[in-house]
């Protein structure tokens, strides 16, 4: 059996074709394991699986309260796991080990645990406005789960994109299909195991890691799915959402980000100047809401552009497994390319190179995809490096005469996932109403909870997980009339027949 097998309608199984794949730890180029490679075929039986599970419902037919207590389970089953999966993730996915302990099997254990909170909710009927008009009757609104999900993810934060989507999904009583990243399929295999104990019934969650071409596009068109939730590329989300106009699906999208980080003037600058590094180079840059865009009043430039270079030079870069490391590799020697190649466009383009610019591979980081700590200053807002995601630890600083201007540049962009001001709260706030973004963080960064929704403006996505309005996504919407006057002479209709005589 392979290291990392199919967990397919609740048992471990190789792909039909018995295709494998090598998952390699992007800090040593190490191996970590054969994963079993998913094709069409396994897709299409998960999906059936997914239907009759779905159809009988074995999963949907319970009652809130009763899936509460499994995803509490499967949450208390990835805490009593959390040391060997956030080893097995860093190791993996390059993550340091403080990010996987807290953000991957952390954030896991606390996304399922609070939709186990939100699920009991489903239960109830929404009671709708008292009516006469057009007749008297009840009317209440139930969310009923929407079917067969199917979800596909990136490799930046594996579990928990994992958790975020099969929580949600089974909180609202669906099936879910998820595909892991080729690049990091490991801990959403180990899943599998932990979903099976805690009680989820066979078939209602299948997990096929597999490419995107092929094994992606079947779960994105089978017409016996009824939801895609996608989190990846606004490229990727444009060719989703073609894929699942065929059968007219359901769709939730979190795609890219450029988000801006405002400082205020009168900001704090020991906090803003950390802030403002840790909203960029956590994970090496390899994260949707990433700060990368940092927009600095013309007064405080170069003395915040002076303090931030000297804290850089305490950002630890190393095998993410190492004691002491704060930023790790990139995932792949493709995302390392594609790093190197927006740093030498931001240098053609006339930025200036401030801090990092190239390869790390001295000593321990000569097999790893490490690049330095990269600071590009005088970015102007219509080069590449201001306007493209570049997904890596390379941080474009603009500046801005007045906040106004400010908001504009911030604004100046294709993307709305995210973003920061720093400076006193209640100025912060007039410029966070101001941003067009689904998250403004004041004083703050990088911080998602189960509690708060999340997703995109503008081309960094559509709808929003999390939260109540995240897992009505995962519901439709039923409205039911119950007519409270019987008699027929009551019936205020557009009479069809002949009325009766009185
Ligand atoms: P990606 O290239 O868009 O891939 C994402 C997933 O989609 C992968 O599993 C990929 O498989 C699959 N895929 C690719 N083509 C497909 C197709 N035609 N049909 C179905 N599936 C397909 O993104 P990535 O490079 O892995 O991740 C980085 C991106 O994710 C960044 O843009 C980042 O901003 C975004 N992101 C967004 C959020 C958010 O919540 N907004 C969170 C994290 C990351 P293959 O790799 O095999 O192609
Ligand atoms: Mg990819």
């Amino acid at each position: 059996m392979s290291d990392f097998p199919l967990f397919l309608a609740g048992e471990y199984t190789e792909a039909a074709s018995g295709a494998t794949f090598e998952s390699v730890d992007p800090s040593t180029g190490e191996r970590v394991g054969t994963a079993a490679k998913a094709g069409p075929e396994d897709a299409a039986a998960a999906i059936a699986a997914a239907r009759a599970a779905f159809d009988d419902r074995r999963w949907a037919g319970r009652r809130g309260t009763d899936r509460a207590r499994v995803l509490q389970a499967i949450s208390k089953g990835i805490k009593e796991r959390a040391a060997e999966l956030a080893e097995l993730e860093s190791r993996d996915s390059g993550a340091t080990l403080a990010k996987a302990k807290g953000a991957d099997v952390g954030g896991a254990v606390h996304w399922f645990r609070t939709m186990a909170e939100y699920a009991p909710r489903l239960d109830e009927p929404e009671a709708l406005p008292q009516t006469m008009a057009p007749g008297p009757s009840y009317n209440y609104v139930r969310h009923e789960p929407v079917g067969v999900a199917t979800a596909i993810i990136p490799w930046n934060f594996p579990l928990q994109m994992a958790a975020w989507k099969i929580s949600m999904a089974l909180a609202a009583g669906n099936s879910i299909v998820l595909k892991p990243a080729p690049e990091t399929p490991a801990t959403a295999s180990r899943l599998g195991e932990i979903i099976r104990e805690a009680g989820v019934p066979d078939g209602v969650v299948s997990i096929i890691p597999g490419p995107g071409p092929g094994t992606g596009e079947a779960l994105v068109t089978d017409p016996r799915v009824d939801k895609v939730a996608f989190t990846g590329s606004t490229e990727v989300g444009r060719e989703i959402m073609r894929l699942a106009a065929g059968t007219v699906k359901k769709l939730t999208l979190e795609l890219g980000g450029k988000s801006a980080q405002i400082v205020l003037d009168d900001a704090d600058l020991d906090l803003a100047v950390d802030g403002a590094i840790y909203a960029l180079f956590f994970h090496a840059g390899q994260v949707c809401t990433a700060g990368s865009r940092l927009l600095l009043p013309d007064a405080l430039h170069d003395a915040f552009v002076e303090r931030l270079l000297a804290r850089l030079e305490s950002v630890v870069v190393g095998p993410a497994l190492q004691k002491g490391v704060t930023m790790g590799p990139l995932i792949s020697q493709t995302q390392l390319d594609t790093v190197l190649g927006y740093i030498d466009t931001g240098r053609k383009e006339g930025a200036t190179l401030a801090a990092g610019g190239h390869r790390l591979e001295d000593g321990d980081l000569a097999d790893g995809f490490f690049v330095a700590p990269t600071v590009f200053t005088d970015v102007t807002p219509d080069m590449t490096i201001a306007r493209e995601e570049i997904f890596g630890p390379v941080l474009s600083v603009l500046r801005y005469d007045d906040v106004d201007h400010a908001v504009a540049l911030a604004n100046d962009s294709d993307y709305g996932l995210a973003g920061a001001v720093w400076g006193s709260p209640a100025r912060a706030m007039d410029v966070a109403a101001r941003l067009r973004t689904g998250t403004v963080w004041v004083n703050d960064y990088q911080l998602l909870n189960p509690h708060y929704p999340f997703g995109g403006y503008k081309q960094s996505g559509q709808g929003r997980e999390h939260g109540w309005q995240g897992l009505l996504e995962y519901t439709e919407t039923k409205h039911v009339h119950v007519g409270l006057d019987a008699r027929r002479a009551s019936k205020r209709w557009f009479d069809m027949t002949v009325p009766r005589p009185r």
